[in-house]
């Protein structure tokens, strides 16, 4: 696992004609966006990031991103962790216009000439994230309240109620 931090920042247009690729980690404490969705900043995100030019001349940067991050389970409300792997390219535009004319397998980046490369993997990150997260384990909540002395009245609904019983209750001075 690579130890040096991704730079910050990258003229995506120079290292795109250079065929540059930068990689290196990330700390989620600098992505306050993807962070607000996650259980803790507890994790680890790393990114490479290769510049290069397609064979129409676009700047295309293939970004790729796995990180290893804190849930909250939808289903016990405690936290896992949640391995993640996303990879895209984008193609770097300045304007919006320049955007519309993209052929549709590349998403448009529009940047600066310095791309801020942290906040880009941070949208990754959050396109990639799961709206809802489970435990491997199905019976994860069953666990938790099986440590939860307190037994839960549970009154398991009939699926069917039987016709019968149905028909006393509706008789008259049953009392
Ligand atoms: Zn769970």
């Amino acid at each position: 696992m690579l130890k040096d931090p991704l730079p910050r920042s990258l003229d995506v247009r120079k290292a795109a004609a250079r065929g540059v690729t930068v990689s290196g980690s990330l700390s989620l404490a600098e992505m306050p966006r993807f962070l607000a969705l996650l259980a803790s900043d507890s994790g680890r995100v790393q990114a490479n990031v290769e510049c290069g030019r397609d064979e129409e001349n676009h700047s295309v940067i293939a970004v790729t991103v796995e990180a290893e991050v804190s849930v909250v389970c939808q289903r016990c409300l405690e936290p896992m962790t949640l391995p993640m792997a996303c990879s895209n390219r984008l193609a770097v535009v300045w304007t919006d216009e320049q955007a519309k004319h993209l052929p549709r397998e590349l998403d448009p980046l529009i940047s600066e000439d310095d791309c801020r490369l942290w906040e880009m993997v941070e949208d990754e990150l959050i396109l990639a994230l799961p709206a809802f997260n489970y435990h491997e384990d199905p019976n994860c909540n069953e666990i938790l309240n099986a440590l939860d002395e307190a037994p839960a009245d549970e009154a398991e609904p009939d699926s069917k109620p039987n016709p019968f019983e149905v028909l006393a209750q509706l008789k008259p001075g049953k009392d």
